[in-house]
């Protein structure tokens, strides 16, 4: 059976040997060079499963743990498996894990590849004209950001459901060859599409300046879907990421500022749509020109938490049904 390896992608350390079905406790410590205080010193537990060629990873500290930039949960266990990023804490200290076959203590170098979907056949499509879309209180139960919530119809880990959404025509508002438009299947408001390219791109952070083309064109989408919408007159609207998003395959946010919905339903949604936890699709691109990558601040999961303040007249509310109930006067329906 092959040997499993925790590998420091910044090289801080000797790869950390995680023996078959053993579970090996990582954080903040000597034996990684982890001295962040917001890493707690028992921050993951990993498991390999060396037969199956991959590792479970279960959050144990407090603070984000991420695996392809997708957030595990405290308490969550994810399987990670070669060619896939970890990071320990708030998008920092990189980790890959690597299986070794041979005994000579050379590390496989054959990592896998990162699933590609870059040119999905429907890229081949013709392009179709935009659809006017409007979902709204379909009751759905939400998957939030953190809430680990499984949905039956995905196949595989919940946080890839979007790469199922995306390829399903019931879900699709808008295609060309570069990128889809579908309806956000929790919608936060009345309004409320995701922008998703075809091209595989796990993450803001995996953008580079190649990159900047594409996001120009989602950019482009998405101002053209607020155009047809019906209520774009009365209707104001904001596109862009989550800085830290729950969901694997990069998406833009295109969601009409009412917040209107049954499916927004705490602090975190709220929060994550009218603090700086929410980054203008302009401001991703001008970070992509101006520095090549798109960082995210440290601190950003702590936005989360702040009091609830009502986006259009800053008054603070205690509970989301008081607050949603002020929203009426702001938004009232026609
Ligand atoms: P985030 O990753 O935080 O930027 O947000 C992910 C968005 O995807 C949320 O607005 C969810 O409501 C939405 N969502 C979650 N699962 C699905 C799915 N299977 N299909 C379409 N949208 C989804
Ligand atoms: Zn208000």
């Amino acid at each position: 059976m092959p040997s499993c390896w925790l590998i420091s992608e910044e090289g801080s350390h000797k790869p950390i040997q995680l023996p078959h079905l053993q579970a090996v406790v990582v954080g903040r410590g000597p034996e990684t060079t982890i001295k962040d205080k917001k890493c707690s010193r028992q921050q993951v537990e990993m498991k390999a499963e060396c037969n199956k060629g991959y590792v479970k990873v279960k959050q144990l500290g407090l603070n984000p743990t991420s695996v392809d930039s997708v957030v595990v949960g405290k308490d969550n266990e994810v399987r990670i498996k070669p060619g896939q990023t970890l990071h320990v804490v708030n998008q920092l200290y990189p980790y890959t894990v690597q299986f070794k076959e041979d005994l000579t203590g050379h590390h496989s170098s054959t990592k896998r590849p990162r699933e590609e979907t870059s040119k999905d056949s429907n890229s081949q499509r013709n392009v179709q004209t935009l659809k006017a879309a409007k979902k709204n209180g379909s009751g759905s139960p939400s998957v939030s950001l953190g809430e680990n919530t499984k949905t039956k119809e995905n196949v595989g880990h919940w946080s890839q459901g979007l790469k199922t959404s995306m390829l399903d025509p019931q879900m699709q508002v808008y295609k060309d060859d570069k990128v889809v438009v579908i309806i956000d299947k929790y919608p936060k408001a009345r309004y409320h599409w995701l922008v998703l390219p075809w091209q595989s791109i796990p993450s803001l952070k995996a953008l580079r300046t190649e990159h900047y083309d594409l996001l120009k064109h989602m950019q482009q989408v998405a101002d053209r879907m607020i155009q047809q919408c019906p209520d774009s007159s009365t209707l104001r609207f904001r596109s862009g990421y989550h800085a830290i998003p729950s969901m694997s395959h990069i998406h833009l946010h295109v969601i009409s500022q009412d917040f209107d919905s049954p499916c927004l339903k705490n602090k975190k949604h709220w929060n994550s749509f009218t603090t700086d936890y929410f980054i203008d699709s302009h401001d991703v691109i001008q970070m992509l020109e101006a520095s090549g990558k798109v960082s995210v601040k440290e601190g950003t999961s702590e936005l989360l938490k702040l009091p609830l303040c009502c986006h259009v007249c800053h008054k603070e509310f205690l509970t989301i049904p008081s607050l949603k109930e002020h929203l009426k006067s702001h938004f009232p329906r026609q």
